[in-house]
C-alpha cells in the first residue's frame, strides 16, 4: 500500500482495531511520516445452494426469480413486487455470511413471503417446491389458509382463495410415484 502523499511503498501500523466488517489500520509513512488509514475486509465468497440430492450449485437469482414469477403468473401483483421479493431474499442470504445454504431454507423464505402476499401464488409455489403428491396434504394446506382468511378481517388486501378448478390443476400437479 503506497503512501497517498508521497507514494512511498512502506509504512508502519500505529493503530489497529476491529470495526464491524473488518479491520481498520492507522499507518504512518516511513518516508514522509504522513498518516493514513487502510481497511481490511473479507472478500464476499460465492454463495452455493445445497440441493436435496446433495448437489451444490452456485446461487442464481434469475432462477429464483423465474420460480417466483411462475407462481405469481396472472396474479394481480405488480411486477416490482415480485422483483423486490427476490431482491429481499438475495440480500438476506448474503447477509448471513454463509458460503452454502440448503435449498430448503430458500424455499421456506419464498413460501413465508408468498403466504402473506398472495395465497394462490403461495399454493402454486408450495405445490412445486414441496411436491405435493397427496391431495390430502394439499387440501389441509388450502383449508388452513381458508381458515386464516375467514378469521382475518374482510378488509385485508388478501386475494380470494383458489377457485375449485385451479385447486384441481394444482393438485394434479407433477405426478410422482410415492414408492
Ligand atoms: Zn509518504
Amino acid at each position: 500500500m503506497n503512501c497517498p502523499y508521497c507514494a512511498y511503498h512502506d509504512s508502519r501500523v500505529i493503530d489497529s482495531r476491529e470495526v464491524n466488517d473488518g479491520i481498520r489500520r492507522r499507518r504512518q509513512c516511513l518516508d514522509c511520516n504522513s498518516r493514513f488509514t487502510t481497511y481490511e475486509r473479507l472478500q464476499p465468497v460465492s454463495l452455493f445452494v445445497m440441493k436435496k440430492d446433495k448437489r451444490r450449485e452456485e446461487f442464481n437469482k434469475n432462477k429464483l426469480l423465474t420460480g417466483i414469477r411462475k407462481a405469481c403468473e396472472k396474479r394481480p401483483l405488480p411486477t416490482d413486487t415480485v422483483d423486490k421479493l427476490a431482491d429481499d431474499i438475495e440480500a438476506e442470504l448474503y447477509s448471513q455470511s454463509r458460503a452454502e445454504i440448503p435449498s430448503s431454507v430458500i424455499g421456506d423464505m419464498v413460501m413465508k413471503r408468498l403466504k402473506s402476499l398472495d395465497h394462490i401464488a403461495y399454493i402454486r409455489f408450495a405445490s412445486v417446491y414441496r411436491e405435493f403428491t397427496d391431495i390430502t396434504i394439499l387440501k389441509q394446506e388450502v383449508d388452513s389458509l381458508a381458515d386464516d382468511e375467514a378469521s382475518a378481517s374482510r378488509s385485508t388486501a388478501q386475494l380470494p382463495l383458489l377457485p375449485d378448478e385451479e385447486l384441481e390443476t394444482v393438485a394434479r400437479g407433477p405426478r410422482r410415484s410415492r414408492q
